[in-house]
C-alpha cells in the first residue's frame, strides 16, 4: 500500500486528540524527572502542523516531510523540538523522492533514528524517546515482509513496551539526567508521547487500510 500525504489531516488529529487526552499524566511524568513543559511544546508543535495542514497535504512526501520538519524545529523548542526536527527533515532527506511504502518507511525511519542518536548524543538505554524510536526502527526493518495490518498491529505493541522499559532506566541525557539514580522509578515523558504518536499513526493507517479507495 502506498501512502499518500492525503492521510496527514486524520494523522494529525488523531496525534493531537492522545496528547490531549493523556496531557496530564506526561506532564506529571515530565514533573517528576524534567521541568513539565514537554506536553506544552509538543502541543505548540502540533498546533502549527495543523494550521499547515492544506499546504502540507498538497506536496509531495519529500517536500511534505522537510516542512514538518522546519516547523516542529521553529515552533516546539525544549531539548525534543530540534530531536523532532532532525527527525523529519532526515526522513525527507533519505525519502529520495520514493513512494512511501512499509519497506521504503523501514529504510528512512531507521536512518532518521540514527540522525537524532548523534543529535542528542544518545542511545537506547538512556531513558528518552530514543527507547521507543529504535525498537519501533528494528521492529519495521524486520517486519517489512509481513502483512501491512499485522505490522501495524505489533508496533503498537513493540512502543508500548519501549515506553515502559524506560521506568526503571537511569537518565543518562537531558534534564531527567540532573537527577542521578532519583531519576529511576519513573517513564520518561518524551518516550511516552512518541509512543502515543506512534500509536494514533498505525491506528489511522489501520483503518485507512481497511477502507479501500
Ligand atoms: P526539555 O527537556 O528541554 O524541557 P522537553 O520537555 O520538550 O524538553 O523534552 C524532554 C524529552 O526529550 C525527554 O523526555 C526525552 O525523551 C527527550 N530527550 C532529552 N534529551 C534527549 C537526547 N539527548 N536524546 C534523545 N531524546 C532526548
Ligand atoms: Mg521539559
Amino acid at each position: 500500500m502506498n501512502v499518500t500525504t492525503h492521510v496527514l489531516p486524520d494523522v494529525l488529529h488523531a496525534m493531537v486528540a492522545t496528547i490531549a487526552a493523556n496531557a496530564d499524566e506526561v506532564t506529571a511524568l515530565d514533573q517528576a524527572i524534567g521541568d513539565g513543559d514537554h506536553v506544552y511544546n509538543l502541543q505548540r508543535g502540533l498546533q502549527a502542523l495543523l494550521q499547515q495542514q492544506e499546504e502540507l497535504l498538497s506536496l509531495e512526501w519529500g517536500a511534505c516531510l522537510q516542512k514538518i520538519g522546519m516547523t516542529l524545529m521553529s515552533t516546539v523548542g525544549g531539548a525534543s523540538g530540534s530531536l523532532y526536527g532532525t527527525l523529519f527533515l532526515a526522513l525527507s532527506k533519505a525519502l529520495h523522492g520514493r513512494d512511501l511504502d512499509l519497506p521504503v518507511f523501514a529504510e528512512i525511519f531507521s536512518v532518521a533514528v540514527v540522525a537524532v542518536k548523534q543529535r542528542g548524543k544518545a542511545d537506547v538505554g538512556e531513558k528518552t524517546m530514543l527507547d521507543v524510536y529504535i525498537p519501533v526502527a528494528d521492529y519495521l526493518n524486520q517486519a517489512q515482509h509481513l502483512p501491512l495490518t499485522s505490522v501495524l498491529t505489533q508496533v503498537q505493541a513493540v512502543a508500548a513496551s519501549g515506553v515502559e522499559a524506560t521506568r526503571d532506566m537511569l537518565a543518562t541525557k537531558g534534564r531527567a539526567s540532573f537527577l542521578g539514580e532519583r531519576s529511576r522509578g519513573h517513564i520518561d515523558a518524551g518516550a511516552k508521547t512518541a509512543q502515543l504518536m506512534i500509536t494514533a499513526l498505525a491506528q489511522v493507517l489501520l483503518q485507512t487500510s481497511a477502507t479501500p479507495a
